[in-house]
């Protein structure tokens, strides 16, 4: 990189050769290993200014950036949980996920009692 005409990081005790700038000098443009004296030295605003309105043609071309594929997560096989059966109660229409626990709820369970009571009063 040393060869090449870059911005390098400088601080000097100089203000910035853009026209009316005063601010001082935190970039110097050239090649670092030539004389201080062939820089050309700016503000960090003049730099970023520079950076941000680089001409379409000098911007790197698309496709020397290869876009990064997003990795896909890897479809299991198997999957790591049953798809979540859900039973609901006949009466009350509650919802439970085993068969344990409605069969626990459903003698427990209020809206059947109600209408067994009915079906008794009534037969
Ligand atoms: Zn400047
Ligand atoms: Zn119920």
């Amino acid at each position: 990189m040393a060869e090449k005409c870059q911005i390098i990081p400088k601080t000097v005790f100089a203000s910035c050769e853009t026209y009316n700038c005063l601010k001082p000098v935190a970039w110097a443009i050239g090649r670092p290993d030539g004389p201080p004296q062939k820089l050309v030295y700016f503000c960090d605003q003049c730099v970023r200014d520079m950076v941000g309105s680089i001409p379409a043609e000098l911007l790197p071309k698309d496709e020397s950036v290869p876009i990064r594929e997003v990795p896909q997560p890897l479809p299991d096989a198997k999957p790591d949980t049953e798809p979540d059966k859900i039973y609901y109660c006949k009466y009350c229409g509650e919802e439970f996920d085993t068969p344990v626990k409605i069969a626990t709820h459903t003698r427990l369970c209020p809206a059947r009692k109600e209408i067994e009571n009915i079906e008794k009063e009534e037969g």
